[in-house]
């Protein structure tokens, strides 16, 4: 456990700046500074040596990833966290771009942690949705074949997932099994399709009732949530301004000046460890940390690359774009129906999933882009009258009686993948060294893995060892 951060001292400066906040000045150091509110306050400047706050567990990103990690180091009760959000709302990029599947964690290799933290976060957020009352649906899917190589493909997986173990409490993980063409059609008259692969623990989550509910549960036990709040720049701290047992629980490491842009200016935040959960610009804020000089030297300065001692490999984030395309017409099934998917896994084919009203949505396909922020669609190409004949032929494969002309592109989302074009898969990153926790290439099934993620990052920071 991270001891508290009395050991280190506080600027007095904060008192002088802190305007808006009176509340603040009396508050001890590790409590909980922000609440609910934007993170403001009167400022001049640009970097200083001023800190504004102070926090033990700084995470960047309102996502459901970064949501699901601060509420579950808030739930800790013995540090205080403050989660930062540079949109005005929680939640506003992938994670409300999605498909809202709980996978069950078929698809990847046995020992990734796309497998280990889908199936534990399966499990997790069934959980979750049930003791709370959040919205969700065990809805089940099928894979379905169309041709003897896809009944060979999924045999395989059908053997794979039953190897597959609960990573937490080594029991079986997702449970799988085979249908024929008849019990196809006695359960699904309208499929199309030789065998199909019957997943049991897929289902769908209201994915803002979600959200929501882990912004409040973050603030009801003490966190903080800061809007508007866009970190700008990341200083490492010298390991000597913290104690012995504060150097030995960073790993060496001192804590972290954050800075940051607020409505009111800028402002900076003073962590003891930093988690960068900030999805598509995960790379960008990996990217502010100081790094060491060219000679891979380290230099004398407190400027020390805090993965210094461990590089991550060599990263990117590649943008990629999903469109789904929406039905109005009334559902033509009960349950979620996917082809066999890409062999690279960049996508999981265009499939049919059911939202919680019961409509039937299709996609998202997969197209490379150059920006981060492009939800645009382009009816020029995308939504073009050929573009969506394409796609109703290649659903009518598993669903030959939809309405061409009640398929229309709906919306877009952007996957954060470390895979380029044609590149193979490429596993979630997720790292800890010295305080700070870098979390890059967090696209499917990140929203089914978010509370396992959390529950991971909690492993990392405090040395458990629940994933063994
Ligand atoms: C098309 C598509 C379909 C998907 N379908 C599914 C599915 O069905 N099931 C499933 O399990 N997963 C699915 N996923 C994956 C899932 O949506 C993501 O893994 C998950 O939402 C990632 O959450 P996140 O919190 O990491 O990222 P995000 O939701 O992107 O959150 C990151 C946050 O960081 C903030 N941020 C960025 N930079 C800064 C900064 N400098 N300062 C402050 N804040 C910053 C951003 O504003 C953003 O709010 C899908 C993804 C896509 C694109």
């Amino acid at each position: 456990m991270l001891p508290s951060l009395a050991k280190i001292p506080i600027r007095k400066t904060v008192a002088a700046t802190l305007t808006t906040f009176p509340s603040l000045l009396q508050t001890p150091l590790t409590s909980h500074v922000i609440s609910r509110r934007n993170l403001s306050h009167a400022s001049n400047g640009a970097v200083s040596d001023k800190v504004d706050y102070e926090v033990d567990h700084l995470v960047i990103g309102a996502g459901v990833v970064g949501l699901a990690i601060a509420e579950r180091l808030a739930s800790r009760g013995s540090g205080s966290v403050l989660l930062v959000e540079k949109n005005e709302a929680a939640g506003q990029e992938t994670s409300s771009r999605n498909s809202e599947v709980i996978h069950a964690g078929l698809y990847y290799p046995p020992d990734s942690l796309k497998t280990k933290l889908c199936i534990r976060g399966n499990e997790l957020m069934y959980d979750l949705c049930e003791k709370y009352g959040i919205e969700h649906k065990r809805t089940t899917k099928w894979v379905v074949a169309q041709t003897e190589n896809d009944l060979e493909y999924l045999e395989g997986l059908s053997k794979k997932a039953h190897k597959l173990l609960l990573p937490t409490a080594r029991m079986p993980g997702p449970p799988t099994s085979m249908l024929t063409q008849k019990q196809m059609l006695a359960e699904e008259p309208l499929v199309k399709g030789i065998a199909a692969l019957l997943s049991e623990r897929t289902g769908i989550v209201d994915v803002h009732g979600l959200m929501q509910f882990l912004e409040m549960r973050i603030q009801d036990q003490g966190g903080d949530v800061a809007l508007q709040c866009e970190v700008t720049g990341i200083h490492r701290e010298r390991p000597q301004a913290v104690g012995e047992d504060m150097k030995e629980s960073l790993g060496g490491g001192g804590g972290f000046r954050v800075d940051m842009m607020t409505p009111a200016g800028p402002a900076t935040v003073k962590a003891a460890t930093v988690i960068n959960s900030a999805g598509l610009y995960a790379d960008k804020i990996y990217g502010l940390l100081p790094t060491s000089s060219p000679s891979g030297k380290v230099p004398s300065s407190e400027k020390v690359d805090v993965l210094d001692q461990e590089p991550l490999p060599p990263h990117r984030l590649y943008y990629c774009k999903g469109h789904y395309y929406g039905y109005s017409g009334p559902a033509l099934v009960s349950r979620l129906i996917y082809p066999v998917p890409d062999k690279n896994l960049a996508g999981l084919g265009t499939h049919l999933t059911l939202d919680l009203a019961g409509r039937m949505r299709f996609g998202p396909d997969v197209l490379y882009t150059d920006r981060p922020d492009d939800y645009s669609i382009d009816m020029d190409t995308v939504g073009s009258p050929s573009s969506l004949e394409k796609v109703s032929k290649v659903i009518q494969t598993y669903l030959p009686s939809i309405n061409p002309s009640s398929i229309y592109v709906d919306y877009a989302g952007i996957r954060p993948k470390l895979a380029g074009p044609g590149e193979p898969f490429r596993d979630f990153m997720i790292r800890h060294h010295q305080g700070f926790v870098h979390l890059a290439g967090i696209e499917s099934p990140g929203l089914t893995s978010s509370l396992a993620i959390a529950e991971y990052v909690e492993d990392l920071l405090f040395k458990r060892d629940t994933y063994v």
